[in-house]
């Protein structure tokens, strides 16, 4: 069996150990004969499974009691739509557009209603994140809308927008349970798994209880209101059972590691080795202002197409998979998430250390 170090932007790496858990119960969980995919979800075994992982997240993110944990599908995706079929009873929202998802959330959300973009860092390509300063929000917006880590671009809302009484909304897809964080700033934060927390088919809805009513916009869906989930402890329908198991492992495994504190630090000190790497080095460089670095997310260059791509290619000839960049943006970047192992960033940075001095001009 081979293991590469895997960079990709999601789906990303998991823990081994989760993987490794996950292979030996495959065909019989918890002495029921039967593999967690095979078994019905109104079962109690399932029941259990799903409130057991509800309950861990809780505990991770500290979620304070009046706010709900949901877990749905339709990946991030599906957030963009159903947001504001379930919060714009104004029919107006102030996006910042930070970026490709921001973007993409700005044009659902347009579907129905109007879009305030109130700041943006298009103008440079996204690679910073606007002066959070003196934004001004529409007094009608129904909330304000943000993407918190920039998957694509490499940036992160390291402060928050103040939006006074209006529900802020956050995209952590790619940097969901990095760091501890205080949930009571958000109206919702939404996350698809497959970056930080498991397979692709979950996406993990935290949404404050007041905010979940009856009142959404005339011909939302069913399987689209968030009240549906919540009185059916989501699964109204079938849920992505497999996943939700998946992901409670994971939740298992960062309690284990010493919960999202320990977490923060981890991350910090391997985005650290490789930051320290790009700003010494005289061929490689970030593309993103520094104090807006993303933690999970590391785009770098070297200015010369032919030298990234040579880069890449040799890269994954020494088993670094994934690391070429979005096309948008160029060169390499290296998503560096919770299951990185500190050894994969410090054999990378050797890698590039080493490829540096054999390439010089
Ligand atoms: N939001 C962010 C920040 C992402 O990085 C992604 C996927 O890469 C998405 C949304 C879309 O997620 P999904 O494919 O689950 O719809």
């Amino acid at each position: 069996m081979k293991r590469v170090y895997n960079f990709s932007a999601g789906p990303a790496v998991l823990p081994e150990e989760v993987l490794r858990e996950a292979a030996e119960e495959m065909l019989d969980y918890q002495g029921t004969g039967m593999s967690v995919m095979e078994m019905s979800h109104r079962s109690k075994t399932i029941e259990g499974m799903m409130n057991e992982a509800a309950q861990d997240l809780r505990d991770l993110l500290k979620v304070p009691d009046n706010y709900k944990i949901l877990f749905l599908q339709g990946g991030a995706s599906q957030q963009f739509a159903m947001v504001p079929m379930n919060l714009m009873k104004n029919r107006v929202a102030d996006h910042l557009n930070t970026g490709q998802w921001a973007k993409k959330a700005i044009s659902e959300g347009k579907l129905y209603g109007k879009i305030n973009v109130v700041a943006s860092s298009e103008d440079q390509n996204y690679s910073y994140i606007p002066d959070l300063k003196d934004l001004k929000f529409s007094e009608e917006a129904d909330y304000v809308y943000i993407c918190h880590n920039n998957t694509i671009f490499g940036t992160k809302f390291n402060e928050l927008p103040e939006v006074g009484d209006k529900p802020l909304i956050a995209d952590m897809s790619s940097d969901f349970l990095s760091e501890p964080i205080d949930v009571s700033q958000y109206g919702i934060i939404f996350a698809g798994a497959q970056k930080n927390v498991g397979p692709a088919g979950v996406v993990i809805v935290i949404i404050r209880e007041d905010l979940i009513t009856e009142d959404v916009l005339p011909g939302t869906p069913t399987m689209l209101k968030y009240k549906v989930h919540l009185d059916n402890n989501s699964a109204y329908n079938t849920p992505p059972v497999y996943g939700i198991y998946i992901c409670g492992k994971v939740f298992k495994w960062l309690k284990k590691l010493g919960g999202l504190e320990a977490m923060q630090k981890i991350n910090e000190e391997k985005a650290a080795i490789l930051y320290d790497y790009l700003d010494a080095s005289a061929m490689f460089r970030g593309t993103v202002a520094k104090k807006d670095r993303s933690l999970m997310n590391v785009p770098f260059v070297t200015g010369s197409e032919e030298l990234d791509a040579k880069f890449i290619k040799e890269a994954k000839a020494a088993g670094f998979e994934n690391l070429k960049g979005y096309r948008t943006v160029g060169g390499m970047r290296a998503s560096i998430y919770n299951a990185m192992p500190i050894q994969g960033v410090k054999d990378l940075v050797e890698f590039m250390r080493k490829f540096e001095a054999e390439n010089k001009k």
